[in-house]
């Protein structure tokens, strides 16, 4: 890669182990979409409460499922506050992928860049936008292309970039449990990374690099793998980790 992808950064995150509906942890109770996703039209879907109007101003506002906040901002223009949660979960394929959550037009920000949230977590409360310019609800989107930040106009407004938010929370509620860190890409925004924009790809960290986090083995574990094989006994099968040997990466 040239010198483009060098100002790129990982950090760590929790693997989701599921995703929840952003109102009403955790099933969205007590709210409705009515407004949804439309390629070239509206990129997410508008939340509001059961009660209409403005009743649902204020109320609590979760991310969807683990992952690390990448945008914690007031934007003004249309937007008001406005926070992205990036997240890493392993598809049917068995492939680590990774999605940003957006929550739009929020009253409160309660979470800053950086930060490492968990599902259900609090992230801010349910707004009207900039100069209380609408009727209060939560703007949701959800995307597969790590590089659009707040600049939707450089990105085709489709489902290449886009997922239809709860189709993609409906197939992905639950998933299987693993309690492990995953490297996530970040600075991959224009905002932080001005280059990057252009370029046709991410920088995403494979499931079987060397400085991915392992899952975390108890010590007196350690000590008996390490005991069973003495040097004369090293197969291959013998130095799999216990990663490799769980989850059959080769
Ligand atoms: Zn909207």
């Amino acid at each position: 890669m040239p010198g483009v992808a060098r100002s790129q950064a990982f950090t760590s995150a929790r693997l989701a182990d599921g995703f929840d509906m952003p109102v009403g942890k955790p099933d969205a109770a007590g709210y409705y979409v009515y407004r949804g996703f439309s390629p070239y039209g509206h990129l997410g879907e508008d939340w509001n409460g059961n009660g209409g109007g403005n009743t649902d101003e204020g109320d609590p506002v979760y991310s969807i499922a683990h992952g690390v906040v990448v945008f914690s901002e007031d934007y003004r223009r249309g937007w008001g506050n406005v926070v992205i949660i990036r997240h890493a979960y392993r598809e049917n394929n068995g492939q680590i992928n990774f999605v940003d959550s957006l929550y739009g037009h929020l009253k409160v920000r309660s979470v800053k860049v950086g930060q490492q949230v968990t599902r259900g977590q609090y992230v801010g409360t349910i707004g009207r936008g900039p100069y209380r310019m609408y009727a209060a609800h939560l703007h949701f989107e959800i995307r597969k292309d790590l590089r659009v930040g707040m600049r939707r106009d450089l990105y085709p407004k489709t489902y290449t970039t886009y997922h239809s938010p709860r189709t993609f929370l409906r197939t992905r509620r639950r998933l299987r449990l693993e309690d492990r860190l995953v490297r996530v890409p970040i600075n991959t925004f224009l905002k932080s990374n001005p280059n990057k924009v252009f370029t046709s790809a991410i920088d995403v960290p494979k499931a079987d690099e060397p400085t991915t986090v392992r899952p975390s083995v108890p010590e007196e574990m350690q000590e008996i793998i390490e005991e069973e094989t003495s040097p004369e006994e090293v197969t291959p099968e013998k130095t799999k980790s216990l990663f490799e040997k769980l989850f059959g990466k080769d």
